[in-house]
């Protein structure tokens, strides 16, 4: 790799799109490639993208560093699975230096948990305070199953080897009606057990998969409703800028956040975009709009030259999405691997 820029970030003005909301959050998916099968999220057999079209781990870095030197506070590297990328720890590193200049609020992931046993601790070292692991069962049979294959046990090491390392785990689990449905409860009751805040997630129409959709399909107003005829759910006001919207569980004590991109519209307070490991931006998660940062960069781009493109990239960020439940399609094309979650 070559050494890092290590000049602090010009202030420049802040990323604003065409409907005023000032772009403060992305998203970097490092790996389209994933240890783990999710049938939500993948189909059984994948075709992953040929290595060129990926980009390298210092282009992640040139296009994370140019958004944070145009205002973004917040970095969160996701994938496919983000430990599964060869080198990543050198991306974390070169990255952290964004927090030690003052330039970045948060470095943070999104995880399967898998490789957590094997990382946690450089990634405490490496300036990350939170991490949030993905988990939709504490049951081993049917963790293998969702996953096609994976190890229940690999993945609680992992949130282990993660809270011994000082991080905060939060636990995202996607609720699925016949799957895990009658588990939420114990779910979040094991996640605030270990001092874990914990996020349901309505399963979004992203890419084709082998299943379909509107048999998997749970609103989470049900669940919330369910929830609330034997717990107490207090609105708390912890607002991500995101689309989660949280509350405390009286009897448990944890906070519990719910994702509801299809039963809820969250658009309008909408301060993220993502970035895919092939280079495209998308500025809505739930829109075909995407640009193409690594045809610039490949084109020679200097620093300038990409802020211009990413300027114009937001400016162009779409009102809202557009998400629509289609059975066994997808209403966007791209998988929620690609993209990253
Ligand atoms: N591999 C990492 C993980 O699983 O946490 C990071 C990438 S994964 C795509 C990010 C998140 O997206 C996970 O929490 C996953 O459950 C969620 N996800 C994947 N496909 C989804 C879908 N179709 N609808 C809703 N959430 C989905
Ligand atoms: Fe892999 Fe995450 Fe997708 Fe599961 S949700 S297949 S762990 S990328």
């Amino acid at each position: 790799m070559t050494p890092y820029d290590d000049t602090p970030a010009q202030a420049a003005a802040p990323l604003i799109d065409g409907f005023g909301r000032t772009v403060r959050y992305l998203r970097v998916s490092v790996t389209d490639r994933c240890d783990l099968r999710c049938v939500y999220c993948m189909a059984e057999h994948m075709t992953f993208l040929p290595k060129a079209q990926v980009l390298t781990l210092e282009e992640l870095d040139r296009i994370a560093s140019a958004f944070v030197s145009l205002g973004t506070r917040k970095l969160r590297l996701t994938g496919g699975e983000p430990l599964v990328r060869k080198g990543v720890m050198g991306l974390v590193r070169g990255l952290s230096r964004h927090l030690a200049s003052g330039a970045l609020d948060e470095l943070t992931l999104t995880t399967n948990g898998t490789q957590l046993g094997a990382f946690a601790g450089e990634l405490a070292d490496a300036g990350v305070r939170r991490i949030n692991v993905s988990l939709d069962t504490l049951k081993p049979d049917l963790f293998r199953q969702l996953t096609r294959g994976g190890d229940l046990g690999k993945v609680l090491a992992g949130v282990a080897a993660a809270q011994a390392a000082g991080l905060a785990v939060k636990i995202n689990a996607v609720a699925l009606r016949d799957a895990n449905a009658a588990e939420i409860p114990d779910l979040i009751r094991w996640a605030h057990g270990q001092g874990c805040d914990m996020t349901l997630i309505e399963t979004m129409p992203m890419g084709e998969v082998d299943v379909d959709r509107t048999d998997e399909f749970l609103s989470l107003k049900d669940v919330r409703r369910e929830l609330e005829s034997f717990w107490t759910l207090e609105d708390i006001p912890l607002t991500t800028g995101g689309p989660a919207r949280y509350v405390r569980v009286a009897e448990t004590g944890g906070r519990l956040g719910f994702i509801t991109p299809l039963s809820h519209n969250f658009c309008d307070t909408c301060n993220r975009v993502r970035l895919t490991c092939t280079g495209t931006l998308h500025t809505c998660l739930g829109r075909e709009d995407a640009t193409d940062l690594r045809a610039v960069l490949r084109a020679g781009a200097s620093d300038a030259e990409l802020a211009d493109a990413i300027r114009a990239a937001v400016l162009a960020k779409p009102q809202g999405h557009d998400f629509r439940i289609v059975p066994r399609g997808a209403s966007v094309s791209r998988h929620m691997s690609t993209t990253g979650g």
